[in-house]
């Protein structure tokens, strides 16, 4: 027998089961009274007789047969398995038929094959090696038993590599939001998911599941949507969340979707939009339509669409998790990367009195100055009290009302800290290896706190941010800096190890 190639069993689609004649009404009794499965119509093509139900993301296909509990040699009864390339299917059991377990028949019904799939869809692919360093362990994803899930990839992964590969098109089952790409961005933490450290490790801390088809910061057109989708409509421009935060756990019923204990996320944890096609639940979906009503043409309006997602990053951080922004605040920020250049125009959008930026790359600091700065220092060229100096220029000796961590470096947090004004706040969103070594008297004495702030979701933060790039308020498309198609993706991720770009944009 030849190995199977070419498919894969995606997994089970209905199951027909028996019923006696004229035991449909018995049928729904159970399966859908008692049971509360939804019955679903019948198509057209095939006998009206038949009872269907959903019972969770598989079907029940009720057909009535004499001698239905008895084991009928002729009975219809089946398991339909879901093949992403049914091509491929047919030429392997051609080749094998002498020792196919069964008959093959011809299916009169084509209307019942719901997706013509086999084409395929190109997409970025991350796969690495399985190898945990100490006792890390993972779990396999329910949903696609081939990819593996670790909660800290820089512990678990090793020898990343990232290829362009054609995978099944994403189908629109149940709320799922089919959505054809048209700019997806390159973020840091995908450039730490192609980085290796020096025993061939993930740089990536977070959690991550491979094989999985990367990138998380995106926007494109409705391609197709599933029967259980009610607010988005096929061709509108959208954008979508990164985090599949679950509605459910602790976290999320309290208002913190940011801090769900049971979260996915798309281009980490499933399949992303570094690809032609991407599915996401209606749930995380936003639409792109202010851009379109304020004439924002393309492939402006994908780029801001792209860039919706690092911009909420820094709206949480910034109005949300720190809370109480108030106009006229003075503002510093550290690090000038995408999320940093967002809170320089949302701080200065919000009414800040005086926005300063920290970042030792001159080309960002030339960019946090467009993005509405009123000045940009080298931290290299600081004295050891430069962070006191900027404050003391920028504020008159009061100090910063608000300052946003978001380069992720060693000793920044602690000089934010001893240059707060009363009431003050730091919001920590830059992530690194290091610890803060913090006198608490600087806290203290000014009623001053630390915030940590993580992700983009709640508070409408996309609506918000979206209104306000409608508005031309928050000019986020002129930090791109370079676009390149889905092929020239796995070159730039090289290129981008030196950081010094603003944001590459794979444009599918
Ligand atoms: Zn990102
Ligand atoms: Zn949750």
């Amino acid at each position: 027998m030849t190995r199977p190639t070419g498919f894969r069993i995606l997994g089970v689609q209905h199951v027909s089961l028996p019923i006696e004649p004229g035991g449909q009404d018995l049928a729904r009794s159970f399966y859908v009274d008692l049971l509360g499965l939804p019955e679903k119509p019948v198509p057209p093509t095939l006998p009206q007789h038949l009872v269907w139900v959903d019972a969770g993301s598989q079907e029940l296909h009720l057909l009535v047969e004499d001698d239905a509990v008895d084991l009928n040699p002729r009975s219809r009864r089946h398991p339909c398995l879901e093949v992403d390339d049914v091509t491929a299917l047919r030429a392997t059991l051609d080749a094998n038929r002498p020792a196919a377990l069964l008959r093959a028949r011809p299916v009169r019904q084509p209307d019942r094959v719901r997706h013509v799939r086999g084409r395929g869809v190109r997409a970025v692919v991350l796969r690495a090696e399985w190898a945990p360093r100490d006792d890390e362990s993972g779990r396999f994803d329910s949903r696609d038993p081939e990819r593996r899930i670790a909660p800290r990839a820089n512990r678990t992964w090793r020898d990343p590599v990232f290829t362009l590969e054609t995978r099944p098109d994403p189908a629109p089952s149940h709320d799922l939001v089919v959505i054809r790409v048209r700019a997806c961005g390159i973020c840091g933490s995908d450039v730490h998911l192609h980085e290796r450290d020096a025993d061939g490790y993930m740089v990536y801390p977070g959690m991550v599941g491979t094989p999985v088809t990367t990138g998380h910061e995106f926007s494109g057109t409705v391609e197709a949507i599933g029967p259980d989708v009610v607010d988005v409509a096929i061709g509108d421009p959208v954008c979508a969340e990164e985090i599949a935060w679950c509605g459910e756990c602790l976290a999320c019923r309290s208002g913190l979707p940011n801090n769900c204990t049971r979260l996915e996320e798309l281009g980490f944890t499933f399949d992303g939009a570094h690809a032609d096609l991407v599915a996401v639940r209606a749930r995380y979906v936003w639409s792109l339509r202010p851009l379109l009503d304020a004439g924002i043409a393309q492939p402006r309006l994908f780029h801001l669409g792209a860039l919706v997602e690092p911009a909420s990053v820094a709206f949480i951080g910034l109005f949300v998790t720190a809370g109480g922004f108030l106009p006229g605040s003075t503002v510093g920020v550290a690090g000038a990367g995408p999320i940093g250049l967002a809170a320089i125009a949302l701080a200065h959008a919000a009414g800040a009195s005086r926005v300063v930026a920290v970042e030792p790359s001159a080309a960002r600091r030339q960019l946090a100055l467009a993005m509405g700065a009123d000045a940009a220092h080298d931290p290299r060229e600081l004295g050891p009290d430069g962070f006191a100096d900027i404050a003391r220029e920028t504020t008159r000796g009061r100090g910063i009302d608000r300052w946003v961590e978001a380069s992720g470096a060693r000793g920044v947090a602690e000089r934010m800290a001893a240059t707060l004004a009363p009431g003050g706040r730091v919001v920590l969103i830059g992530r690194g290896p290091h610890t803060i070594e913090l006198d608490p008297e600087h806290l203290i004495v000014r009623g001053a706190s630390m915030a940590g702030s993580i992700g983009h979701s709640g508070s409408g933060a996309f609506g918000r941010v979206i209104e306000l790039m409608a508005a031309g308020r928050l000019p986020m498309d002129r930090i791109v800096s370079d676009t390149v198609p889905l092929d020239g993706m796995v070159a730039a991720l090289e290129r981008l190890r030196d950081r010094e770009a603003g944001k590459t944009i794979v444009e599918p």
